[in-house]
């Protein structure tokens, strides 16, 4: 019940602007944003690729308003890439973009998302790593897909993301996996109309099945975005039948969540990417995680009382 009134929430300015300046916020804030600055994520970039993880890198933000901020976010994007550069990771640090950040939303949206994220995924490439398109709502998607098969043509590694929740992915899930994309497939974060989307969880979850069970059948790369212990066991025994060795596919799971599971899934010879998100503009990101885990609010809300 919680969930779709926090996810509304997380499009409210006002409630921005409460959530942004309450007592606590930070504490809790930093369990899932790894620093606000690329100087403070490159430490733990360093840490997360010791432990033998691998890392895609989020500058936080989207929806973002004027052409300059869509400017100022593929520049962010291209420091982080001058700071890889001297790490030498490869493709264990990739990144995640939000093309809305890039300006997808703005008038001409869809050439200026494209002109903003073209320069990212070049100089991603020229350090020999790639970059992800992240799933937003709905109604950015086909521009998204657009987005990501042109980059494909130059940049064939350039991944993006599904989402189970919506009607839509199966046959989205059939094109990519035919096209042998890398392909995160997730459950969906946005609060979604019954017209598009799956609202019962049952039924996302069998969606999900459904979507991996076609992504590991085909000749793209399925990386398995989710913390779900049920969803992890399927996705084992999908591989196994598919014939998939481990490196043929890969885990993913977000910074500050069941951190014990990215430790165990790469000790067990798995790759495991954690997404770590970085920045100032958190609100939104950060709005996402409370909505998945009503327990996080409930910490949150605390946390504001203890400091009061
Ligand atoms: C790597 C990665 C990238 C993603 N990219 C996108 C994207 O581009 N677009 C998009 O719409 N969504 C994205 N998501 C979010 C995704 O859609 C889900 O909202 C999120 O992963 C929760 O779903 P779950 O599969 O973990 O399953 P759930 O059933 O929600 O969770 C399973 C278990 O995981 C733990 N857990 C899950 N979420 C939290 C949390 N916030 N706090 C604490 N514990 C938690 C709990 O123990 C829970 O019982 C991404 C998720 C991951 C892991």
């Amino acid at each position: 019940m919680l969930g779709p009134v926090i996810l509304a929430a997380s499009r409210s300015d006002k409630m921005r602007r409460f959530v942004s300046a309450a007592p606590g916020t930070k504490q809790v804030v930093g369990r899932f944003i790894a620093g606000e600055t690329v100087e403070q994520v490159i430490p733990v970039v360093r840490e997360t690729t010791a432990r033998g993880l691998e890392v895609t890198l989020d500058v936080v933000g989207e929806d973002i308003t004027t052409r300059e901020q869509a400017s100022a976010a593929r520049d962010a994007y291209l420091e982080l890439i001058e700071h890889l550069k001297g790490l030498d990771l490869g493709t264990r640090a990739e990144m995640s973009v939000k093309l809305s950040m890039f300006g997808q939303a703005l008038d001409g949206g869809h050439e200026l998302a494209l002109a903003n994220v073209r320069p990212v995924v070049e100089a991603a490439a020229a350090i020999g790593t790639t970059v992800t398109l992240d799933a937003e709502d709905h109604t950015t998607l086909d521009s998204m897909f657009a987005i990501h098969e042109e980059l494909r043509k130059d940049f064939p590694q350039t991944g993006c993301v599904i989402q189970a929740y919506l009607f839509r992915t199966e046959e989205d899930a059939r094109r990519l996996a035919a096209s042998g994309s890398r392909v995160r497939i997730v459950k969906g974060a946005y609060k979604e109309p019954a017209s598009v989307a799956y609202q019962d969880k049952a039924e996302i979850d069998k969606a999900y099945v459904r979507i991996l069970k076609i992504l590991m059948e085909g000749d793209g790369y399925p990386m398995i975005g989710s913390h779900d212990p049920r969803l992890i066991a399927v996705t084992q025994e999908l591989a196994r039948r598919a014939g998939r060795k481990l490196d043929e596919y890969e885990f993913q799971m977000l910074y500050g969540i069941r951190g014990d599971e990215h430790v165990r899934l790469a000790a067990e010879g798995h790759r495991m990417r954690v997404y770590t998100a970085y920045g100032t503009d958190w609100y939104g990101y950060f709005m996402r995680r409370l909505a998945e885990k009503p327990a996080n609010l409930l910490f949150f809300v605390r946390s504001m009382i203890t400091k009061n």
